[in-house]
């Protein structure tokens, strides 16, 4: 039985230190703490959340929690729009969302304030919305996905107990694209559970469920991260529920790590050639903001970008990776840090990728490029 408790948190944004480029998020907003979707793997329950230990039992309401981001935004001089995401820790569209509205009230100021959302889900609900994410798409940037780790419904309520159903999740996204084209939508497939839900039948469908949706993506995580309190309670699950498949991945996943390395990168590929099959792109395209951000953000993406792809081909991945990093980070245009010869000087930037990007920074127009900061647009 879910407990509910109305409680008033302190600080109700989070600022990331590094983008992440998955989501290509910069803050994220709980808006609850706890989650009754109740999945065996949440990686909520580890320890360094810090989550109290009825994780899925009580959940606490965060009272007053749109008002608070829309005090903290309008007082902060330093808060520049950029992606929100939306749970993390929490789902934002749980069943408590039915009634407390807490995630629609923090959708319609960070509408009023412009700030862009990827909403990350595992529940239907997020269809009553709707209106709000259209309205944000429109003014600045919206993304929906929905997580789905296996297609199968029955093995969902037991993975994923408390969460819609896979066949309801790819219904809210087909009807997300349908009513509003323009709004990227996506699948995540993370985790991917071995000996559950890893055979070539279950990702090749998959794939094919995500783009029958319209999705644009499927971006994905095969594998399961075990960590102290998570992890024993999802092995508990696991034995109760699949005493077979609980054993097979006690004495391969969890014992042996050349098993576990080789298994994620046959995953790894096997997902990529589902998601060739069906083009589906691998990532989500980024928010690009039309201030000074603009080159820097379409150059760090690429870079994160490539960096991802080398990692799953088994290359070198970490140049690429801090370099875009980098520039993520630059307070001023790369374009003006470029014009001053300040390529060698952006933090973890190699010579070989500085020249790399060179082609990729737009040169300043006509007169333009005899003054000092002015970046194009
Ligand atoms: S929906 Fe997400 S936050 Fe909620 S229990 Fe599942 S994995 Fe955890």
């Amino acid at each position: 039985m879910v407990r509910y408790e109305v409680k008033k948190f302190k600080g109700i944004i989070n600022k990331l230190k590094c983008i992440d480029s998955w989501f290509w998020c910069a803050y994220t907003v709980n808006p609850y703490n706890g989650c009754a979707h109740d999945c065996i793997y949440c990686d909520g329950r580890t320890r360094k959340y810090n989550m109290h230990s009825d994780f899925e039992e009580t959940i606490f309401v965060k009272k007053g929690a749109a008002e608070a981001l829309d005090k903290k935004i309008r007082q902060s001089r330093t808060m520049l729009p950029d992606v929100v995401s939306m749970g993390g820790v929490c789902d934002a569209y749980q069943p408590a969302e039915v009634e407390y509205k807490v995630t629609r009230g923090i959708l319609e100021v960070l509408h009023e304030h412009r700030f862009p959302i990827f909403l990350l889900t595992k529940s239907d609900l997020i269809t009553r919305d709707l209106d709000v994410i259209a309205a944000i798409n429109d003014r600045s940037w919206a993304t929906v996905a929905c997580t789905v780790t296996t297609v199968d419904d029955v093995l969902a309520m037991v993975l994923e107990p408390g969460a819609s159903l896979p066949s309801k999740r790819f219904a809210a996204l087909a009807k997300v694209k349908r009513e509003h084209p323009a709004i990227q939508t996506g699948v995540c497939a993370m985790p991917i559970i071995p000996y559950l839900e890893d055979s070539d039948d279950q990702i090749d469908a998959l794939a094919a469920r995500t783009k029958e949706t319209g999705a644009d993506f499927l971006i994905f995580a095969p594998g399961v991260s075990m960590r102290d309190q998570q992890a024993s309670y999802m092995l508990r699950k696991l034995q109760a529920a699949f005493p077979r498949e609980h054993d097979l991945f006690m004495k391969t996943y969890m014992a042996d790590e050349a098993f576990k390395a080789r298994w994620t990168r046959d995953m790894n590929a096997k997902i990529l050639t589902a998601c060739k099959k069906y083009n589906l792109a691998i990532r989500a395209k980024r928010f690009i903001p039309s201030d000074h951000r603009k080159h820097n953000y379409t150059i760090a993406e690429r870079l994160l970008n490539k960096s991802y792809e080398a990692q799953l081909a088994g290359k070198q991945w970490k140049a690429y990776f801090w370099a875009g990093h980098g520039v993520q980070m630059l307070e001023e245009s790369i374009v003006d840090v470029h014009a001053r010869g300040g390529l060698p000087g952006i933090k973890c930037m190699t010579a070989v990728i500085a020249g790399e990007i060179t082609p990729w920074i737009p040169r300043r127009q006509g007169l333009d490029r005899f003054l000092p900061g002015k970046a194009v647009e």
